[in-house]
């Protein structure tokens, strides 16, 4: 399967454009990249850059802070690549081409298709039947077409497919696995301070002990 550096470069160049590319490695290895030195290091001018930045942006897979240069009054940027945004980008992608593949292979395992065998056009069955199962192109009678081998071709793609979104999930989960396990420390942390989490489960634990308790002692009483 692919690199993680692979698949943000397939993403990158899939929404930054042409050009882009120079940008990966240096984007992956650093964050907070001041966009002059990063210019620089890309060789690409200034406004090449932030063209593919605020493409970038518009997609929120890169973000920015900035700081005002003393000397010369501007501000400078400095931009950071959103890795699990930009994974969470393509894992979307894959979803919509995932439903089209399937979408392909119902319609054809449901509906006939006929096609000429000169011009290889292809038309639905009710189009088919509108033109009296003529080609409009060459007058040959059409025929219908056998979807077994596509069928097989796109059922095998989306195999591929398939493979390739789990291993971008499980990119993805190791970028989340860690932020969850710090909220879920954080969170007990904050029942431990309030002596909430230790006070509740004590309590629970009691009454139940007492209501049991009682509930056998009334029994008992009741037998008799
Ligand atoms: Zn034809």
């Amino acid at each position: 399967m692919e690199s993680e550096e692979a698949i943000l470069r397939e993403i990158i160049i899939k929404i930054g454009g042409k050009g882009s590319e120079a940008l990966v490695p240096i984007l992956i290895s650093k964050s907070n990249l001041d966009e002059f030195k990063l210019a620089e290091k890309a060789k690409m001018t200034i406004n090449q850059l932030r063209n593919v930045l605020y493409k970038l942006h518009a997609n929120d897979l890169v973000s920015f802070t900035r700081k005002k240069d003393k000397k010369k009054g501007w501000y400078i940027y400095f931009w950071t690549l959103n890795k699990p945004k930009a994974l969470k980008y393509l894992l979307e992608h894959y979803g919509n081409e995932r439903k089209q593949l399937e979408n392909f292979i119902e319609v054809r395992q449901k509906k006939n298709y006929f096609i000429c065998s000169n011009c290889h056009i292809e038309l639905n069955e009710e189009s088919a039947l509108e033109q009296n199962f003529e080609c409009v192109e060459c007058g040959e009678l059409l025929v219908l077409k056998d979807d077994r081998a596509d069928i097989k071709k796109i059922s095998k793609d989306l195999e591929e497919l398939d493979k390739r979104i789990t291993h971008l999930r499980g990119l993805v989960s190791k970028f989340e696995l860690p932020q969850r396990k710090v909220k879920m420390k954080e969170k007990i942390k904050k029942f431990k301070k309030k002596g909430k989490f230790v006070q509740k489960a004590k309590s629970m634990k009691s009454v139940k002990k007492f209501k049991k308790y009682h509930e056998r002692k009334a029994g008992k009483k009741k037998r008799r």
